[in-house]
């Protein structure tokens, strides 16, 4: 396990599906993770960080970002509207762009900082009742409103169920993305973004595989 090791299982997966090496990025997602892990990896080189909380990034992201300013930071937990401003300045990219709701709020904080990161609509592939995202027969409709809202919407993400083969969630996100234009595709965790990538993932999100398995306290 480790940055390296990670990073060399991305590139033989890659060339495995026939893609081209370094089509697909890493976001190290480094949430709840001590420190010291994280400087770690800083050290290593890696610039590309998820993390699934506002507050907790707020907490440790500005001080790391004064010392590594080329950091790029990617939300991956779900939003509250309540919490939208802050995350829109914290954040690179907002991967869970999941209701009508919060695309409006979105759109009325980007006219009125005049600034708006990357967004990903979280397509929740497996319709369970206790996670975040769009539902896969409301996605398009979720998509078309952020294309009118004229929002920087440009992939898809999901989270497969823990007890099913995660490979039918990727195919089906990559036909949503696929049927709706979107050319980006955040799909594939620590057990399975090998399998993420053969069915075209263009970022994957590993924590434990990078980091070490997280304690929680
Ligand atoms: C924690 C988390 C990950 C990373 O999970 P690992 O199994 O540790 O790789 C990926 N995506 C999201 C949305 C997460 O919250």
């Amino acid at each position: 396990m480790g940055l390296a090791e990670i990073e060399a299982r991305i590139r033989k997966a890659e060339a495995e599906a026939g893609r081209a090496a370094g089509s697909v990025k890493l976001v190290a997602v480094s949430k709840v993770q001590p420190l010291e892990r994280v400087e770690a990896v800083l050290e290593e080189g890696h610039r590309l960080f998820g993390e699934n909380k506002v507050q907790e990034a707020a907490g440790k992201w500005p001080t790391l970002r004064a010392r590594y300013p080329d950091v790029v930071l990617h939300l991956v937990g779900p939003l509250q509207t309540n919490k939208a401003r802050q995350a829109m300045e914290l954040f690179d990219r907002i991967e869970t762009v999941d209701r009508p709701k919060l695309a409006r709020t979105l759109a009325r904080l980007r006219d009125e900082t005049g600034q708006c990161p990357e967004l990903f609509v979280q397509v929740n592939t497996g319709e369970e009742d206790q996670k975040a995202g769009v539902l896969p027969k409301e996605a398009d409709a979720l998509v078309a409103l952020c294309r009118e809202l004229e929002l920087p919407v440009v992939g898809l993400m999901c989270i497969p169920p823990v007890e099913e083969e995660p490979a039918l969630h990727f195919a089906l996100l990559a036909k949503i993305a696929a049927r709706t234009g979107l050319r980006e595709l955040s799909m594939g965790m620590s057990a399975d973004f090998e399998r993420a990538i053969a069915q075209g993932a263009t970022s994957v999100r590993v924590g434990s595989g990078v980091f070490g398995e997280r304690v929680y306290e």
